[in-house]
C-alpha cells in the first residue's frame, strides 16, 4: 500500500467511506477522467455523485477562477454585497429563471445540500406555523437532523442518535407495485381519524440519487403539486442531485411541468466543485426575518465565478440536446446489459444521466463496482440494499469516453456473472 494511503488509513476517522470503496490515491482529473498516483487511469462515473456535472476542472472555468484570485477579488465576504454575487444572481435570473417562467427569491443558506434543505425546512414551517413534514421512502436529503428527519435510510438515521420527529414518511411512486401511492396520502389528509396531521411541507426528489434511482414519474409528481395546492401545503423540490442537467433539463422538475413552492440546489451548482448552495423562494413565502437563517460560508465567492461561468451552458439549448442523444446512448446500453446478461436479474431505473441497473441478485452490484474499479472506472452503488449500480458520469463526456465506458462496464459484468459459484 502506498505511504500516503498508510497515512490516511491511521489519521483519518473510521467514518471515511469512498476512499474504502476506491481504493487508491489521486492527483490530477481532466475531464471525465481521473489519475492515481500509479499513473494508472480511471473513467470517472461518478463525477462527485453529481457535484461534478461539467467534468473536473473545466477550462473555461478554471480561467475565470484564475484571472478572479490573481486580481484579489473578493474571497470570503460572509453575505456581503459583492460583484461577483450580482453578477451570479443576474446570470441566472436571466439564463435559468426566466426563460422558464420562473420566479424566485434566492437565499445563500451555506455551502452544502444539507444547508439547503434545513434552510428549506424551517422556511415552510415558519411560514405555514404547522411542525409536520411529509417526506417519501428512500428519499435522502442529507446528514443534518433536520434533513436526516426526511431521510429514509435506516443506518443513516440511527446516527442521529436522538428520535427524530415531526415528519410522516408516505410511499413514493411505485413503492408498491400497481398502487396509486397519492390516492393513499390524500386518504390520510382527508381523514381526520388519520393520525397525520396537514403538514407545512412535502419534500420530495424528482429522481431518488442515494435511494436507489428510483424516477416518480411527471403524472405523478403533477399530481403531488395539485395535491399540496389543494390543501395549502407547500412543496419542497430537492433538485440537489437530480438539478442542474442531470436528468436531461437544469431542474429536474421542467418535465412534469411543475412549479415547487421551494426548491434545493447544491452539489453541481458551482460547476467546478466548489461548495455552494442555493434555496430558490415563491416570493410571497419569503419570509425569514433578516440574519434569521444565517452562516459565515454563504457567499462563496469563488462558487459564485464559477458558477456564473457554468451558466453559459445554459443560454440556448444546444447543451439539453446533446445530454438528450447521449442519454439515450446510456440507456440503450443498459437494456442491453440487462438483456444479454439474465443473471444479472436486472431492470433499468432513472432518468437521463442519472440511470442504473437494479439487480436481484444480492451483493452483485458492489461486486460489479469493484471489479469496474480494478479495470479502471469509477461508479457507485446506490439503494437500501445497494441493489443499484449507478452510471454517472459527467454531461460534458463525450462519445468515445461513454463507449469505452460501456466496454469496462460490460467486461467487469461479464467476468463477474460467470464467475464460477463458491460455497
Ligand atoms: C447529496 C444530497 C444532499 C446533501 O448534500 P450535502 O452537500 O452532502 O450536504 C441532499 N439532498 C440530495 C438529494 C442529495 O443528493
Amino acid at each position: 500500500m502506498s505511504k500516503d494511503m498508510d497515512i490516511i488509513n491511521t489519521l483519518e476517522s473510521e467514518v471515511r467511506s469512498y476512499c474504502r470503496s476506491f481504493p487508491t490515491v489521486f492527483t490530477q482529473a481532466k475531464g471525465y477522467k481521473m489519475w492515481d498516483q500509479k499513473g494508472k487511469e480511471y473513467l470517472d462515473f461518478f463525477a462527485g455523485a453529481g457535484a461534478l456535472n461539467y467534468g473536473h476542472n473545466n477550462p473555461k472555468m478554471k480561467e475565470k477562477l484564475i484571472e478572479y484570485i490573481t486580481n484579489d477579488g473578493i474571497t470570503h465576504s460572509l453575505d456581503m454585497a459583492s460583484t461577483a454575487k450580482a453578477e451570479f444572481l443576474n446570470k441566472f435570473n436571466e439564463v435559468i429563471l426566466k426563460p422558464r417562467k420562473l420566479e424566485y427569491k434566492v437565499m445563500f443558506p451555506g455551502p452544502t445540500g444539507t444547508n439547503t434543505v434545513e434552510s428549506a425546512l424551517k422556511l415552510a414551517r415558519k411560514v405555514t406555523g404547522r411542525t409536520d413534514i411529509i417526506s417519501f421512502t428512500n428519499g435522502f436529503h442529507g446528514m443534518t437532523i433536520g434533513s436526516l428527519s426526511v431521510t429514509g435510510n435506516s443506518m443513516k438515521r440511527k446516527g442521529a442518535g436522538i428520535p427524530l420527529q415531526n415528519v410522516v414518511t408516505m410511499p413514493y411512486d411505485n413503492y408498491v407495485d400497481n398502487q396509486d401511492s397519492l390516492d393513499y396520502l390524500e386518504r390520510f389528509l382527508e381523514d381526520s381519524g388519520s393520525g397525520v396531521a396537514i403538514p407545512a411541507a412535502m419534500i420530495l426528489e424528482t429522481v431518488q440519487g442515494e435511494g436507489g434511482i428510483n424516477a416518480a414519474s411527471f403524472e405523478w409528481l403533477k399530481k403531488v403539486e395539485s395535491i399540496c395546492k389543494r390543501w395549502g401545503i407547500l412543496l419542497i423540490v430537492d433538485d440537489v442531485q437530480a438539478g442542474v442537467g442531470r436528468t436531461g433539463t437544469f431542474f429536474s422538475f421542467e418535465g412534469a411541468e411543475i412549479k415547487p413552492d421551494i426548491v434545493c440546489l447544491s452539489k453541481s451548482l458551482s460547476g467546478y466543485g466548489v461548495p455552494f448552495a442555493i434555496t430558490l423562494i415563491r416570493p410571497d413565502i419569503d419570509k425569514f426575518q433578516p440574519g434569521e437563517h444565517n452562516g459565515t460560508f454563504r457567499g462563496n465567492n469563488h462558487a459564485f465565478v464559477t458558477a456564473t461561468s457554468a451558466l453559459d451552458y445554459w443560454k440556448d439549448d444546444e447543451f439539453e440536446k446533446d445530454i438528450k442523444v447521449k442519454s439515450e446512448m446510456i440507456y440503450s446500453f443498459l437494456e442491453k446489459m440487462v438483456a444479454t446478461y439474465p443473471e444479472l436479474k436486472g431492470e433499468v431505473r432513472g432518468r437521463g444521466f442519472m440511470v442504473g441497473i437494479a439487480s436481484e441478485v444480492d451483493g452483485l452490484p458492489n461486486k460489479i463496482a469493484a471489479k469496474a474499479f480494478e479495470n479502471g472506472l469509477i461508479m457507485e452503488t446506490s439503494g437500501p440494499l445497494d441493489e443499484v449500480f449507478k452510471l454517472f458520469p459527467p454531461l460534458t463526456i463525450d462519445e468515445q469516453g461513454l463507449k469505452s465506458g460501456f466496454e469496462i462496464i460490460e467486461e467487469s459484468i461479464k467476468s463477474i456473472v460467470k464467475e464460477p459459484v463458491t460455497s
